[in-house]
C-alpha cells in the first residue's frame, strides 16, 4: 500500500485552479523532492497531505486514511503521524526551545513531561541544539530555529515529514546545517516530501523528483541524475 496516494485531485482557490488532476503514489522509504517555479502549486500540494488545504475533488489517502471527507477526529489522528516543517518555523515565541519540542507530545500524545523531555533531549542532540534548550526562539538564528522545528517534528515520531521550503528564509551561512540534518534523516530512511529550491540537495538526496508547473505535474522520475543532466 502506498504511503500517499492522490487520485484525480483538484484544488481551487476561488476561480484559480491551483492543482490540476494530480495523480501520484508515494511508497514508503522514498525521499521525494518537489521542484518547480514559484506559484506552481508545490506548497499547496504538500499542504493538502495534512489537510492544511482541503481538496475540492478526487481522492487523497495518506497512510491508509482518507484525507478527503475525513472527520475532524480523523484529521487530528492523521496529523500525529505527519509532521511538517515550514519556511517560517512556526515556533512558539514565548516558549523555550525545550518547551517547543515537548509541547505536542505532552498535549497531543499525552506523554508524561519527564518522558517528553527525554525524547526532546534525544532529538535536540540530533540536530545539535541541546545546548540552547533554555533559549527562546527570538535569540536563535534562522538555521537554529529550523533545526529546533525539525526536532519538534521528530518528537512526534511521525511516519512522514513534510518540508515546505525549509531553507528559503535562512541566511546562506545557516542553510548547510539544516540541509545536513535533512540529509541524515534521509539516510536513516525517514519518509520525506520536500519542497525546495536547493538543487544540490535535490540531486544528492532525492530518490525521486516531481516537477510541477501551473498546478500540474509535468515530470515524475526516479532517474534523479538523468533529470539534472537533461
Ligand atoms: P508554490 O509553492 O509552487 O510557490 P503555491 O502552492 O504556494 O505555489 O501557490 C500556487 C498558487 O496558488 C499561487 O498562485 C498562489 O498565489 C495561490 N494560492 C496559494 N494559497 C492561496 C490561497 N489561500 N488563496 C488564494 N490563492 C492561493
Ligand atoms: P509560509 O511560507 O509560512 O507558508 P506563505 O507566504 O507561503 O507563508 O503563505 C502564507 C499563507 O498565505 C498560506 O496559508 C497560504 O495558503 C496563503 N496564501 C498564499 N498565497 C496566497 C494568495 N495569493 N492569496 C491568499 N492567500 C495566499
Amino acid at each position: 500500500m502506498a504511503l500517499i496516494e492522490f487520485k484525480n485531485v483538484e484544488k481551487y482557490f476561488g476561480d484559480f485552479h491551483a492543482l490540476k488532476n494530480i495523480n501520484l503514489e508515494i511508497e514508503e522509504g522514498q525521499v521525494v523532492v518537489l521542484l518547480g517555479p514559484s506559484g506552481s502549486g508545490k506548497s499547496t500540494l504538500i499542504r493538502t497531505i495534512n489537510a492544511l488545504e482541503k481538496i475540492n475533488s478526487g481522492e487523497l489517502i495518506v497512510d491508509g486514511r482518507h484525507v478527503d471527507n475525513a472527520s475532524n477526529q480523523d484529521l487530528a489522528e492523521l496529523r500525529k503521524h505527519v509532521g511538517m516543517v515550514f519556511q517560517h518555523f512556526n515556533l512558539y515565541p514565548h516558549k523555550t526551545v525545550l518547551e517547543n519540542v515537548t509541547l505536542a507530545p505532552t498535549k497531543v500524545l499525552k506523554i508524561s513531561k519527564a518522558e517528553a523531555e527525554k525524547t526532546a533531549e534525544e532529538y535536540l542532540q540530533y540536530v545539535n541544539m541541546w545546548d540552547k534548550k533554555d533559549s527562546y526562539p527570538g535569540m536563535l538564528s534562522g538555521g537554529q530555529k529550523q533545526r529546533v522545528a525539525i526536532a519538534r517534528g521528530l518528537a512526534m515520531h511521525p511516519k512522514l515529514l513534510l518540508f515546505d521550503e525549509p531553507t528559503s528564509a535562512l541566511d546562506p551561512e545557516t542553510i548547510g546545517d539544516v540541509l545536513e540534518v535533512m540529509q541524515n534523516l534521509a539516510k536513516q530512511g525517514m519518509n520525506m516530501l520536500v519542497v525546495t529550491h536547493e538543487m544540490g540537495f535535490a540531486r544528492n538526496v532525492a530518490d525521486r523528483i516531481i516537477f510541477m508547473a501551473d498546478g500540474e505535474i509535468l515530470q515524475d522520475t526516479t532517474d534523479v541524475a538523468g533529470f539534472f543532466d537533461n
